[in-house]
């Protein structure tokens, strides 16, 4: 019995009953799916049309590993070192988050409002993979997108999406936060930040990634105060200022940008209807008024 169908029918059964979560029948069933393709390098219709295909000796063992690895609580993006973002597929690796399908309401609410910004180019901050870099790359071609990174391991999975998928319109940048970019020259600034407060109940369920990008400080704010009010100096009046934060941060991100002076401000929901992206821009009135320092 060293048939695809075989295999999959016997995965999906270990992995729905190692699912911590409950058995989630659907995810047990693309996860068996995505191991097989990875391994075969088949199409997901061609494992449904020939489940009779036979699988090699070598390709059996190394489909029972990432099994085990996956019934382990590995994610899938990880073990595959692939995740797909705004339809890319990307390379991920471990020391980088992985994208989740939230964060293309980021990229989609940036895209909705580039035609009210003023010249000046976009800044990605702490692109980790570089998903939300590139997927803004892939869809604007009149400005110049700056990612900026500072964890090394991120740096070189994101240089390989950039190379792949960045149309050549994507800087890399190894900084923090927005220290190493120069005054008033941002139309847009957008992040998706480690919002999670250090005990958050959800962390040990996250234990593959690296904290660096989930967690900031007792609150989980810290990083995206330190963020709005860099902006302050490093954007330009008009400047567009998008983050991503916890679904109960929305009250808070929205009175910070309020406290720096940003307006219209407003936030998005994700898919699951809870508050996920807020934003505003900097006043348009001369940009001494306003600045912060
Ligand atoms: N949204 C992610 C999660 O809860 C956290 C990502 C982040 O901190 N930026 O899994």
């Amino acid at each position: 019995m060293n048939t695809i169908g075989h295999w999959l029918e016997q995965a999906r059964l270990l992995l729905a009953a190692s699912d911590k979560q409950g058995a989630d029948p659907e995810s047990a069933r693309l996860d068996s799916d995505l191991l097989v393709q990875h391994v075969t390098g088949k199409s997901r219709a061609s494992l449904f049309a020939f489940p009779e295909a036979t699988l090699t000796p070598e390709q059996l063992d190394a489909l029972d590993a990432l099994l085990q690895r996956r019934c382990l609580g590995e994610p899938l993006a990880y073990i595959t070192g692939q995740r797909e973002f705004w339809s890319l597929p990307l390379q991920l690796g471990e020391g980088v988050l992985i994208p989740r399908p939230d964060t293309e309401i980021l990229v989609e609410q940036a895209l909705a409002r580039l035609s009210t910004l003023p010249a000046g180019g976009i800044i990605e901050l702490g692109t980790g993979s570089g998903a939300i870099a590139v997927a803004l790359a892939q869809e604007i071609s009149d400005r110049a997108i700056i990612a900026v990174e500072c964890h090394t391991a991120a740096i070189k999975v994101a240089q390989g999406n950039i190379g792949r998928f960045g149309n050549g319109r994507v800087q890399l940048v190894q900084g923090s936060w927005l220290d190493a970019l120069a005054d008033d020259c941002a139309a847009m600034i957008i992040s998706n930040p480690p919002y999670l407060a250090n005990n958050d109940p959800h962390l040990p369920a996250l234990h593959y990634e690296p904290l660096s990008a989930l967690v900031s400080g007792q609150s989980g704010l810290e990083d995206l105060e330190t963020i709005i009010s860099a902006t302050c100096r490093v954007g330009r009046p008009g400047c567009l200022l998008l983050l991503e934060h916890g679904n109960e941060q929305g009250d808070a991100v929205r009175s910070l940008l309020g406290q720096y002076n940003f307006k219209h401000i407003q936030t998005e929901r994700d898919l699951a209807g809870h508050e996920r992206v807020s934003f505003g821009f900097l006043t348009t009135e001369l940009a001494g008024d306003t600045r912060q320092e």
